[in-house]
């Protein structure tokens, strides 16, 4: 850590060349790199993909592009998720990128497991059929791990908390709303749900001879659901969660009155309701939201106790991998919100989750960012914030995120956020972590927009890569899958990736 520190200033001083030390371009300019290059500690140049590249291009091609254009050296096979965002083809309704198959799986996507459960790691859950049937009896670790060593390419499982409604079990473990009824994700709190992320994860490690798994969990507690305080999320304050059993007994444990945060969300569901429809409190929305916090300070209770749920599956899912094996490594998806939102920022301390993770993936997606920062703008600007005009809140929230210069609110979706901003979030986090856990920023590389909204040029993805490596990034995720990337843009990432290494 000392040597990455020493090397972090080192750059400052010197500016490329300084990073040039650092940066190798993967295990064939390693071989060529003098005594030096080789003491110090590669980055880890990696890429997201899911079963369906391979099934579709090949493995030994897909690796060629990944290590001719990307400059790759790290692989996120996506291996457990019902989503589309980590698996699956590009999604329905967007543009194919030039490799691949250019047909929608829209029909026959399914998710799961796309390597081999092994029954004796699910004895303690009720999840115990979960083997993706999409590509019949492929198992996607044990295709690709064989090819990807012989080439000195590391491999970690993405496995990601994304469900059905359809899966064997699963019904009897999701979560419970605000008014008692079922909701669709899953109950963080509930041991069989526990038992089957240390179970997956144990799985994994224990039977492919992979480097670890990279852990995507998206889920929000109640306060930001109530608020619709993410970018993506519809407002439905009467939908939070989770009020179920095993919820009710760990505020017990702590001291939480499950009553009265019952009955502040009722009352954060009805003012929220009621700002939806303008109909402005007489001291003011934020004043108004600011007395609900004071009067029921459940409220951040029963969300702290959502995240301590999170919090807990993320060090089990930790403490499980290094039982099988203390040298794998475990990382984190930190997820975009966490970058847009200072009351989200608040409960997310880099310098905590850097005790429970070897590596943190920190989403800094500029290209969506624009689309994605917007929302989230617009979604607190019609509650908490909707006496404050929306282009105003805009500006505020940049001094409170330490953005620099960004697009005015109109414009935002079609510019995009800057490389400015990937440089400033990554610096963020790695002051964060203190050398406790590296950062890996993921780069977005043609992640799905709306229509009139930013798509990732070359230059964009040049300039992205560029401006986290000139942070002093210690590697980098190219995000959110292969399959919705164009080849000119992770050609471009590679390019910006062998341009650092040469100064
Ligand atoms: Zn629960």
């Amino acid at each position: 850590m000392q040597l990455m520190k020493a090397t972090r200033r080192d750059f400052i001083k010197t500016g490329a060349a300084g990073l040039a030390a650092v940066v190798t371009t993967g295990p064939a300019s390693l071989a060529t790199a003098s005594a030096a290059e080789k003491a110090l500690p590669r980055k880890s140049i990696g890429i997201q993909v899911g079963a369906v590249s391979f099934v579709d291009e090949g493995t030994e091609k897909v690796l060629d592009l990944f290590e001719e254009r990307g400059a790759i050296d790290t692989i996120y096979l996506t291996t457990f998720t019902y989503g589309r965002g980590l698996a699956g083809r590009q999604i329905p309704g967007h543009a194919f990128p030039d490799h691949g198959s250019p047909e929608s799986d829209e029909k026959t996507f399914y998710g799961g497991n796309y390597a081999t459960p092994h029954a004796e790691f699910y004895r303690d859950t009720v999840l115990k059929q979960t083997r993706a049937p999409d590509h019949g009896d492929l198992d996607i670790v044990a295709t690709v791990l064989p090819a990807a060593k012989k080439r000195g390419m590391r491999v970690f499982c993405s496995i990601e908390d994304v469900f059905r409604n359809d899966i064997p079990g699963v019904r009897d473990v999701t979560e419970v709303d605000l008014r008692g009824r079922r909701a669709g994700g899953l109950c963080l709190c509930h041991p069989e749900v526990r038992a089957f992320w240390t179970g997956l994860a144990t799985d994994l490690c224990k039977s492919y001879d992979i480097d670890g798994i990279l852990f995507f969990n998206e889920r929000n507690g109640p306060l930001l659901n109530a608020l619709g305080a993410s970018h993506a999320q519809s407002i439905a304050s009467s939908r939070v969660t989770c009020f179920c059993e095993h919820h009710q007994r760990a505020a017990k444990e702590r001291g939480i009155d499950f009553e009265r945060a019952r009955q502040g969300y009722q009352k954060l569901d009805q003012f929220i309701q009621a700002a939806l429809k303008g109909e402005r409190p007489s001291d003011g929305y934020f004043v108004e939201f600011w007395r609900l916090l004071v009067e029921w300070p459940e409220i951040i209770a029963w969300d702290r106790l959502f995240d301590a749920a999170k919090h807990q599956v993320l060090a089990e899912v930790n403490a499980a991998v290094k039982r099988v094996r203390p040298g794998l490594r475990v990382g984190f998806h930190i997820e975009h919100v966490n970058s847009f939102n200072p009351i989200f920022r608040a409960t997310r301390s880099y310098a905590e989750l850097a005790t429970k993770a070897d590596f943190l993936k920190v989403v800094v997606y500029n290209n969506c960012g624009g689309e994605r920062y917007a929302n989230f703008i617009r979604n607190v600007g019609s509650t908490v914030f909707r006496d404050v005009p929306k282009e105003e809140l805009l500006r505020f929230n940049n001094r409170l995120l330490n953005y620099g210069e960004e697009a005015k609110l109109d414009d935002l979706a079609a510019a995009g956020l800057s490389p400015d901003y990937v440089f400033r979030e990554t610096q963020r986090a790695l002051a964060g972590v203190q050398g406790k856990c590296k950062i890996y920023p993921g780069i977005d590389i043609g992640i799905p927009t709306g229509a009139k909204s930013r798509k990732a040029s070359p230059d964009d993805t040049y300039a992205a890569v560029a401006a986290a490596l000139k942070a002093g990034a210690d590697g980098l995720i190219l995000s959110r899958k292969y399959s919705e990337m164009q080849l000119a843009n992770l050609a471009a990432a590679g390019r910006a990736v062998r341009d650092a290494a040469k100064g």
